[in-house]
Formats: structure tokens, sequence, C-alpha cells
């Protein structure tokens, strides 16, 4: 009779210095002796007690995102809206209000006008613009404990006053959160008195798109034992493998950015010349109106550029997008591939309403050769003046 015998690895792994980090795949963690299984708990915050709480690959991770973003500590979630939803419910409770800046991220906003409700919490939209610091005061009350900022805002790049918004904030007795996708690698949001950072890391961290995940990132240890207890608690975490691959992209983070960016400029010199361009939006641009607040704050630019267009005719714009042979319609910038993505302003955006039918383009310039996207760009434009 053959045996039927579970194969059994080494008890020691051979000794192997891999220059990259390696990937460690674990749900069971064990332990040496009773104790210390029975006391695994105290282990949540910098140790390993389970897969899911952390293992060597993540915390890894965690310590370089930290590192970037200028804060003290890092935790991982599976995406970047998981990011910013786990950070509002770990901090809010029951009967408290929380003020979001109008031009957040779209699933966000449905997050908190809809989702946050059933938890009791009241949501609502502030000025995302320069004047944001004046329509603050107005738009908080006693029960407001956070004020939720992006900046460059979702498609439109508006960039709130942060350190006056967060100073204004605190007075009143409310956190400052902050979705820092847009600025990752090229700002450093807490020496401006934001106190919880929140990043796609989908984007430009990973660089490649094909990894789903976030980070919430605070420089506060009080703050980060919240947050962490939070997570762990409602069984949020991510894998090592999805983890290894964005500690790899984030080893190319500087000069991806730096070449998206010069690329990126060079883009909007060439639109502002179009003249089926109304208007391009990019703030790391010297002569985009929202430059010198931009400067404030980030070091750097990337390659997204938003256009406002002379038409709205979405026959016209699908026209043009559809033809496309490079700029593929599609959300998710920062990888390699040159994206684009159209948004109707009136469905996300509530405090200064649109007319249905409001839209803006967004290009993602990627790493092709740029002979190749210049044409394609060419050539959608002849198709929208022709669809007009
Ligand atoms: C993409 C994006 C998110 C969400 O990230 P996912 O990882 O796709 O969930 C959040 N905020 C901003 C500004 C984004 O661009």
């Amino acid at each position: 009779m053959p045996q039927n015998k579970a194969a059994t690895l080494p008890n020691e792994p051979p000794k192997f210095n891999a220059l990259n980090l390696p990937v460690h795949r674990a749900s069971t963690i064990v332990f040496d002796t009773t104790e210390k299984f029975l006391s695994r708990k105290s282990q949540l915050f910098d140790g390993f007690s389970y897969g899911l709480y952390g293992t060597p690959t993540t915390r890894a991770l965690e310590e370089q995102v930290a590192q970037i973003e200028g804060g003290l500590r890092s935790v991982l979630l599976p995406s970047g809206q998981a990011a910013l939803t786990h950070g509002i419910l770990a901090l809010l409770e029951e009967g408290d209000h929380i003020l979001v800046a109008d031009c957040v991220y779209g699933p966000l906003r449905e997050f908190c006008t809809h989702t946050l409700k059933r938890f009791g919490i009241s949501a609502s939209f502030f000025r995302a613009d320069a004047n944001s610091l004046s329509s603050l005061p107005s738009a908080m009350n006693a029960k407001t404990k956070m004020v939720v900022l992006e900046s460059p805002g979702s498609f439109t790049m508006e960039i709130q006053e942060i350190t006056d918004v967060c100073r204004e904030a605190h007075s009143m007795g409310a956190l400052v959160m902050l979705d820092n996708t847009w600025g990752f690698g090229n700002s450093k949001m807490f020496e401006h008195g934001v106190d919880i950072v929140a990043t796609a890391l989908s984007k430009y961290a990973c660089g490649h798109s094909d990894v789903c995940m976030g980070a919430v990132t605070v420089s506060d240890d009080a703050l980060y034992r919240k947050l962490k207890t939070f997570i762990s608690g409602i069984g949020s975490g991510v894998s090592s493998d999805d983890a290894y691959l964005v500690s790899r992209g984030l080893s190319s983070l500087e000069v991806r950015l730096q070449e998206h960016a010069r690329r990126g400029l060079e883009f909007t010199t060439w639109l502002r010349h179009r003249a089926e361009v109304k208007e391009v939006i990019n703030a790391a641009d010297p002569d985009d109106i929202r430059h010198a607040r931009f400067s404030r704050y980030f070091s750097g630019g990337n390659g997204l550029i938003s256009l406002i267009l002379k038409t709205n005719n979405l026959v016209a714009i699908s026209a043009m997008l559809d033809g496309f042979q490079h700029f593929k319609i599609g959300a998710s910038w920062g990888g390699t591939a040159s994206l684009v993505g159209l948004c109707d302003l009136s469905i996300v955006r509530t405090v200064e309403p649109q007319m249905p039918g409001t839209y803006i383009v967004r290009l993602h310039i990627g790493l092709e050769h740029r002979e190749l996207l210049y044409a394609d760009l060419e050539a959608g434009f002849i198709r929208l003046s022709e669809h007009s």
C-alpha cells in the first residue's frame, strides 16, 4: 500500500542572502512557548502574531511608506479607498460630523454621504479651492471631528490652504486627514499640520498598474495604535506578495516621477496651444493659476493633466477618446501606460453645482515614445472637431 504522507519542509531554511526583500507568506506564525502564544496580542503594534497583522514584508513596506510621507508609522490597506474609509471609521464615532473638501475622490464622496449615515456620522462638503479657509468656520460645528482634504483635488486639482485649514480645524477640536495620492513622493504633509495622510499606493507607488493597495500614515504613536487596533479588529490587511510588488515599485519611484513630471510639463505646454482646449490644468506648471499655492506644499509634479475642452458634446468627446491608440480609457493612473479618463463634474461636486454634462478630461502621460503620444492626441483633436 502506498503511504499517503504529507511532505515536510526542513526545519532550518538555508542561509540565502538575496538582495531583495524576501516575500514572507503567512497566516500561521508559530511560538516557542505557551506564554508567548497567550500574550501574542502584545505583538500587534511592533511584532508578529498572525499573518494578517503583519509580516516582515508588510512591515518593511510600512516603514518605507512612512519615511516617504515623512510620518512615524503607516498601516497598509487593500486599496486607497480602504485607507480613506478605515481612517475615518477608526477615528470617528456615532454622532460625529465630518467635513469634506468638495474635490475628493468620487467613491469617498459616496462613502461619506451614504455609508457613514448608517453609522450615525453626518457629512457635509466645503469649498476645495483657494477660498477653502474662508468657508470653513461656517461649515464646522461642535460635532465636527474630522476635516478631509485632497490636494490637488481629483480631476480639477484645487489646492487647499492646508496649513491654515489645519490650524483652524485643530482650534475647533477636529483632526485633519489628507488624501495624498497625487503628492506621494513630492510632499511632507505632516509639516503643514495634517494628522492622517491616506494614500493610494495603487498609483505611482506601485507604478505598474497591477496592484491595489493603500496606506494610512500618522506622525503620532497614539493615533497609530488607534488605527492599527481598528484595522486589525475589522480584519483588513494586505498580502506580502502585493507588498513586495509595491516595495519594488518604490525603488524606482523618484526617477519615474521625475520623468512623468517632465513629460507632464511638456505636454501641458503643447496642449495649451490647441484651439480645441479651453483650459489645461497642471498645478505643477509655473503658468498654472494654482502654481503659487502648489509650490508651498509640493516639491514636484507628475504626469497628470486635466483638460477642459471648448465643447461639452459627449458624442464628439467620445469620438476623440474611443479612437485613441495609445491613451487607453481607464482609471488608476500612475503606471507606465498613458491613460485617459472622463468625468462629469455635475455628479461629483455639490458646493459649487455644475450643469449636467460639464466634462473634464484627464490624461496620464505614460512612458511610451512621446512622438506616438503626440500623434495620438493630434488625431484625437481632429476627431473631436469632426464630430462637434
Ligand atoms: C485612485 C485614488 C484613490 C483610490 O485608490 P484605490 O487604490 O484605487 O482604491 C483615492 N484617492 C485618489 C485621489 C485616487 O486618485
